[in-house]
This record gives C-alpha cells, structure tokens and sequence, in this order.
C-alpha cells in the first residue's frame, strides 16, 4: 500500500535532484570549520536573513537548545509560550541540560501577546529570578503553523530590549510565514539576536538546521555544539541538501498552504470542527461523540493514511511536497470514515 503521510513535513524524502547536488558536494572537515559546502551554507542563510553568524546543526532542538544556552546560565529563566516546541517537544532539554527553568502562558494559537508577555518578564534581584531570554515560535506548531503578524513581532521586540533583553526566534517553519505573509526574510532577521530556521521540514532535505546569532557567540557556539555532540565532520553532503532545498523548494510552499486549505474545505464539509491554517498544519479537533485522536490516526493508517494524534482529541495534518491535492483528498475522507462511530 502507498501511504499518505500527513504526520509531519519532516517526512518529506530526499529526491534525485538533490542527491546529485549532495553527491557532488565538495567537503571538508566541518569541526575543523573547513567544511566549504557548509561554510557556504551558513554564509548564504545568514546573507539571507541579514543575521551576522550562522552555525549549521544536525537538528532543531540542538539549534534550540544551542540558543537557550548560550544565553541563560544555569538557574536562569526563559519566557516563552507554554506550547513552544522548545516546552513541549524538546523532552526537558533547556532543564535536564541547561539547569534552565521556564515562565510561561498559554497563548491562543501559541502565539504570545505583548500585554501577557510584560506580566511574565521580571527583572532579577538577589531573591528573584531574573528573565534572561524571551522566545517565540515562528510559525507557531501546536498552534496549528501560525503566523505572528509583524506588528506583534515588532511590539514584542520593543518590549524586549526595553529590558535589555535578548529575543530568540524558533523559526523552523519561517519560510512557511514568509511564503504566507510576503514578509522578507530580512524583515524578520532584523527582530531576533538569534534565529534558528530547519532545512529538513518542508524544504524537504534530509537533515539540519542553522542557527543564526550574534558573531561574538562563534568560539562558545562551536565548542557548545560540539559538547551537545553535534559536531559533524564532512557535513557538506548534508549542508548541500539544505542548499538545494532553499533554492528549488521556498515558493513552492504556497501548494502545501494551498492544499491545506482545501483539506479543511473538506473536513469541514465532513462535519469536523477544524482551526484556521494559516499554513500547512491542519488541527481537527474531535467531538465527544467522535473516536479519540489514537483511534482515528489508527483506523486510517490501516486505510493507508497517516496522522497525527495530537492530543487526547487533536488531529493533526502537515502537508507538504511529497503529497499532492489527490492524496489530501484521500486523506480527508479516510479520516471520515474513521471518526464515524
Ligand atoms: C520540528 C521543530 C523543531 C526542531 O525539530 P528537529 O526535529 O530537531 O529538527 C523546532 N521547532 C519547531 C517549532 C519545530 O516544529
């Protein structure tokens, strides 16, 4: 059976375009910093964004993780959203590794008010944490790939440096907004002190992320990156997927935005209450008198559909490159046979 798969865009495979580009890739010893293939990419993703440094990681977490680190000190405090990937799908890492603790509120579709985010920043003294970094999440995951409007980013900014402080965007999915909104992608480089953007979600190649940040954080970047273990040495074959994938596969976004919109077209017309996307993350959100989210996402993948359960009675749907208009339609009514009784 051919699955749909809608778990995730991260599902998306390597196709031979890409793999020619990534078999011919000049390489060199990348912890050495001598790799040119990822010298290259780096150069090209901070050009892109106007960031002044940026760091290639095997994953997002680690570019993430690297972030937080490199700006809250042990027993620090980070403010963010409370359904952050880096809350909610990092399994503890900012805690378990970094000693960080978190301030959080929960935000409609995930993405933090400038109000609410005053009430969470506090200034530190001998018996008071201190904030240390603010984040958001660009587009927003469980908020079901939303979008900051500009003017949010730009109250949020102001915000932050009135306290001095720096702000971090998890920006996995930002070529999502960019494609979404028109936004230049230098427009949004120009509110963050760091930026971590992930090649291997819909742009669809294999492996990594880079990290953008201040160019006086590159000696404790690399020496923090390789202690997480993420020190690769001939990443160029890697880093020339990430270069391909931003050159062929950014405008082409607008289909997955685009299919997911009609996926919702037709739940809806199913009879499922679904949220907005405002990108290419469907969340269809089951009644009372529905199966669960676990026994929906089973009953289609024996359909040869894939989703994911999202929470208790949450269904989520990622479109992206790998599956066109026929398969979203498909997909919508296996989920319809599936949540009937
Ligand atoms: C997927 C994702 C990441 C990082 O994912 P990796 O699987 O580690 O590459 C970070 N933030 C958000 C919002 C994500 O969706």
């Amino acid at each position: 059976m051919t699955f749909i798969d809608l778990r995730s865009d991260t599902v998306t495979k390597p196709g031979p375009a890409m793999r020619a580009a990534m078999a011919a890739a000049e390489v060199g010893d990348d912890v050495y910093a001598e790799d040119p293939t990822v010298r290259d990419l780096e150069e090209y993703v901070a050009d892109l964004f106007g960031q002044p440094f940026a760091l290639f990681t095997p994953t997002g977490v680690m570019a993430n993780q690297l972030a937080v680190r490199l700006t809250v000190p042990a027993g620090g405090e980070l403010v963010l959203d409370a359904d952050a990937h880096i809350v909610a799908h990092e399994d503890g890492a900012a805690a378990a590794q970094g000693g960080v603790q978190t301030r959080t509120t929960l935000s409609p579709r995930g993405l933090l008010d400038p109000a609410d985010l005053a009430r969470l920043i506090r200034v530190g003294n001998p018996y008071t944490v201190g904030t240390d970094l603010v984040a958001v999440e660009q587009t927003h995951n469980r908020g079901g790939g939303s979008v900051y409007p500009l003017e949010r980013l730009t109250a949020i900014r102001e915000l932050v440096s009135g306290y001095g402080l720096p702000l971090h965007c998890d920006g996995a999915r930002i070529w999502n907004a960019h494609v979404a909104t028109g936004t230049p992608l230098r427009t949004y480089g120009a509110l963050f002190d760091s930026l971590g953007v992930c090649l291997s979600k819909g742009l669809g190649a294999p492996a990594g992320s880079v990290l953008m940040m201040p160019a006086e954080y590159e000696a404790e970047a690399r020496r923090m990156r390789h202690r997480m273990g993420g020190g690769m040495r001939q990443a160029g074959i890697l880093a020339a997927g990430g270069r391909y994938a931003l050159e062929h596969h950014v405008e082409r976004l607008a289909e997955d935005h685009e299919h997911a919109r009609e996926l919702a077209v037709l739940l809806r017309d199913a009879g499922f209450a679904v949220v907005d996307p405002e990108t290419n993350i469907v969340l269809v959100e089951l009644g009372e008198r529905q199966p669960d989210a676990a026994a929906v996402a089973e009953r289609c993948r024996a359909e040869g559909v894939l989703v994911s359960a999202f929470g208790p009675r949450l269904v989520r749907l990622v479109t992206h490159m790998d599956v066109d208009a026929a398969g979203c339609a498909r997909a919508a009514s296996a989920i319809a046979q599936a949540a009937k009784g």
